[in-house]
């Protein structure tokens, strides 16, 4: 058995489609385990505490902060996120793969803390493309549109930080590149 489990991490500019992509990946048989986000943010329609996210207030996600409670966090459009270091640990060191999917601030954390990581961008066809998915969403505020597009901009920058870029053209293509991505990871690395 291996001794530690592989950290994936995926991540890429808002809206461009990690939540969708995460989602297809774990609705088939997978490897790896998915750690649940802390926020801030007020759940969407449809959104379970403890499923989708740990729905937290400003003081306990800070308290959390305090305690080193947290792998990375970042504050994203007026919201926190961040990714609880115990599950992490836990999972990793039972010999499991941890998946996160992440915005870019917290996935550069993540990396100095887990250089040997496996940091995959997910890339949007195109800008135009993007501001596509966010609008038509329909979850968000004309404002809250044009920062998370300012934001966008910002994170496709930080592309060459990441082992793999993976174009999110089609779900189904994304994840069988990400899958494939990880499977070629172990075969890399899992020697004897
Ligand atoms: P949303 O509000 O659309 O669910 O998420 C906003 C952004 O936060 C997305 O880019 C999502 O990937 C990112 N995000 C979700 N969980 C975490 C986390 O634990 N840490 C960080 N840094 N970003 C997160």
């Amino acid at each position: 058995m291996k001794e530690r489990g592989l950290l994936i991490v995926l991540s890429g500019p808002s809206g461009v489609g990690k939540g969708t992509v995460r989602k297809a990946i774990f609705s088939q048989n997978t490897d790896f385990e998915y750690s649940i986000s802390m926020t801030t943010r007020k759940p969407r329609e449809g959104e379970v505490d403890g499923v989708d996210y740990f729905f937290k207030t400003r003081e306990e996600f800070e308290q959390l902060i305090k305690e080193e409670g947290l792998l990375e966090w970042a504050e994203f459009v007026g919201n926190y996120y961040g990714t609880p270091v115990e599950y992490v640990e836990k999972t990793l060191s039972e010999g499991k793969d941890v998946f996160l999917e992440i915005e870019v601030q917290g996935a550069l954390q993540v990396r100095k803390a887990f250089p040997e990581g496996l940091f995959i961008f997910l890339m949007p066809p195109s800008l135009s493309e993007l501001k596509n998915r966010i609008v038509t969403r329909g979850t968000e505020t004309q404002d809250i549109i044009n920062n998370r597009m300012a934001a966008a901009k910002e994170e496709i920058e930080m592309m060459d930080a990441y082992d793999y870029v993976v174009e999110n053209d089609q779900v189904d293509l994304a994840c069988a590149r990400i899958r494939a991505i990880v499977t070629a990871e172990h075969c890399r690395r899992d020697r004897i």
